[in-house]
């Protein structure tokens, strides 16, 4: 008897001709995942299987599998030879203490002797002898199932839940993204999202060294390394917006800071996706949460940049789904160690919340933008994670 990890996926993005397509992204995902354990990947019709693992990393595989997405669900099953015996010596491996069960079969293989409903009124029938009154069955509602997969090599696969995977779409199957990563809770779970869909995510990041600190830098790289388990690895680019920042602080209105520098930040962003590649802009925006992201501070932004759509999958989030999404995703721990972020360096003490188009225009008329982002674009930096 050895254990092995069924993998099964949506059938949603299998339709029409674009199957091979998606499956081989998944597939190529899936081993991505896997790259650092010893194991054999099988394909067979509408699943997959991890053979040949050892024991003691089942947790770990599992662990791994459920951040792919397109994976719609996943079970830990024993493979056995397909005598009842032998498929009862699995399923004793799997029963809870007490309780209501019930035994679920299904042929691979029809030459097998027995239908499905007998496979399970057998198994059913020598569990309750074994059990001696602590086990009844309930095919309606029952505390725990067993289940039992004749495979047409003469095993069988016996296992008892079926774990929810990640869902989604596969990670290169919709494009590719550049994600403003700030050290904050929302970028990283609106690259998650995104990721979800099908897109590849690449993750930008300003910084103002020396106001901010190195630690502050860690931390992004920290959250790229925790998103970049579901986006099957990605390149962090940093850069630097001191200068920007002392400009803007030297020459123009206070209130108009974070306004300004954002502003900057959507240029070089836009830039930079060109560069690479990207087909689009991915922040962490959700309505009214701070004063530059209302309405007005969205369209301030957002009207510098000419080429591409700016994607904001939290616009309408309330700071509690996002939280829950964080935690979930596993970077809410990072996202909330107290190092400062470059929005907070020079922070007036009342930004503005509406700012007009007309003084907005107004106060940048007295920078040289473009000299101003060259000079940034000399800091890059490009971190594979
Ligand atoms: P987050 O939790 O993602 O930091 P936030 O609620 O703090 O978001 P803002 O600081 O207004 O909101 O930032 C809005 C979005 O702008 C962020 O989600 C991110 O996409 C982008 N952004 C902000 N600061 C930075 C930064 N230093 N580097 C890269 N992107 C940034
Ligand atoms: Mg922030």
């Amino acid at each position: 008897m050895k254990r092995v990890i069924i993998i099964r996926y949506g059938e949603l993005f299998l339709k029409g001709k674009n199957r091979g397509f998606f499956e081989g992204k998944f597939e190529a995902n899936l081993q991505n995942a896997l790259k650092d354990v010893a194991h054999k990947f099988v394909k067979q019709s509408g699943r997959y299987l991890i053979e040949n693992f050892a024991e003691e990393e089942t947790e770990f595989i599992v662990e791994k599998l459920k951040k792919v997405f397109g994976l719609h669900t996943l079970s830990v099953a024993y493979e056995t030879s397909s005598d009842l015996e032998s498929i009862f010596e699995a399923a004793k491996l799997l029963l809870k203490p007490s309780g209501t069960f019930k035994v679920e079969s299904h042929r691979g293989d029809k030459r097998y002797p027995l239908t499905s409903p007998e496979i399970s009124r057998k198994i059913g029938g020598m569990i309750l002898d074994y059990s001696k009154g602590s086990l009844s069955v309930d095919v309606h509602n029952p505390s725990f199932s067993i289940r039992v997969d004749i495979r047409e090599n003469g095993k069988a696969l016996v296992f008892g839940e079926f774990i929810e995977g990640a869902n989604g779409m596969p990670v290169g199957t919709a494009g590719k993204g550049l994600l403003l990563l700030s050290g904050g809770i929302d970028s990283p779970v609106a690259g998650h999202m995104m990721a979800k869909r099908g897109m590849i995510v690449e993750c930008l990041h300003f910084h103002s060294y020396p106001y901010t600190n190195m630690q502050a830098k860690e931390k992004v790289v920290d959250l790229a390394k925790i998103l970049s388990e579901y986006t099957v690895g990605t390149t962090l680019y940093t850069v630097s917006v001191t200068h920007i920042q002392e400009a803007i602080h030297e020459k123009c209105k206070p209130e108009l800071m974070i306004t300004l520098l954002r502003r900057f930040m959507y240029r070089i962003a836009e830039r930079h996706s060109l560069h690479i590649g990207a087909q689009c802009i991915i922040t962490g925006e959700s309505l009214g949460q701070v004063a530059s992201q209302t309405i007005e501070g969205v369209t301030s932004s957002n009207s510098v940049v000419e080429k591409l759509p700016v994607l904001r999958p939290l616009i309408g989030f309330d700071k509690n789904e996002i939280i829950d999404r964080s935690v979930k995703m596993g970077a809410y721990e990072t996202s909330i160690l107290p190092f400062e972020d470059c929005c907070t360096v020079f922070l007036p003490d009342f930004p503005a919340t509406r700012p007009k188009m007309k003084d907005i225009l107004f106060e940048e008329g007295k920078l040289d933008v473009e000299a101003l982002i060259e000079e940034a674009f000399a800091s890059i930096e490009k971190i594979e994670i």
